[in-house]
């Protein structure tokens, strides 16, 4: 589907990047070996101000999060980003923060303060392109598991992503795009393991 790679990113376990797309771009993300999580961030290139919203999705698709064919929403709902392809188990979680400081630290205690987390590594990469951002929104978290039981509780499980497995995105605006190779070693959300991801970008 990517005729034109224009850009690749091979993102290190446990850390994270930030590029540039132009409307109309696709975004190729990868799950380089399997059961890792992407948390996945787009801004508006024109206001920063305006930025994929999970809360904002799920009343527009009426689902808890998109599947092939629907669209990512911003917090002036409108799409941001589409999911064209998808080829993975589908598994696409909108209900979670980022990993941050305090959640390593509630799980692990002080001593866990500087653990690596989406959170940090989201500032970083934008620090790259010059940007200093004063919150963190709530990410996309593809090849995401956490499972929603029918009586309202929710279990943290392991992605049943395989080694290979992808989404294509299309960007619907001109954007800054951010992804963080989740860190997360504490439980089952990684399976146990980070491990790189690879991101492409074409037409
Ligand atoms: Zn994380």
């Amino acid at each position: 589907m990517l005729g034109q790679i224009k850009q690749t990113h091979r993102i290190p376990a446990r850390t994270g990047r930030a590029f540039v797309v132009a409307k109309g771009d696709l975004i190729k993300i990868t799950d380089c070996e399997g059961a890792q999580p992407v948390d996945f961030w787009a801004f508006n290139r024109e206001n920063l101000s305006e930025y994929l919203s999970c809360m904002h999705t799920k009343p527009s698709i009426e689902r808890l999060f998109p599947r092939e064919g629907d669209a990512a929403y911003t917090n002036h709902r409108r799409p941001i980003v589409t999911l064209l392809q998808d080829r993975s188990p589908g598994q696409h979680d909108m209900q979670y923060a980022a990993c941050d400081r305090w959640r390593y630290i509630e799980l692990g205690g002080p001593e866990h303060a500087d653990h690596a987390s989406c959170e940090n590594n989201l500032h970083g990469a934008l620090e790259g392109l010059s940007i200093r951002l004063p919150f963190t929104p709530q990410p996309w978290n593809l090849f995401t598991n956490f499972f929603i039981n029918p009586d309202g509780t929710f279990t943290i499980k392991a992605p049943e992503s395989k080694a290979g497995d992808y989404v294509i995105l299309r960007a619907e605006l001109d954007a800054y795009i951010v992804l963080s190779a989740c860190p997360q070693d504490f439980n089952d959300t990684c399976g146990g393991k980070p491990t790189d991801v690879l991101a492409e970008v074409g037409r």
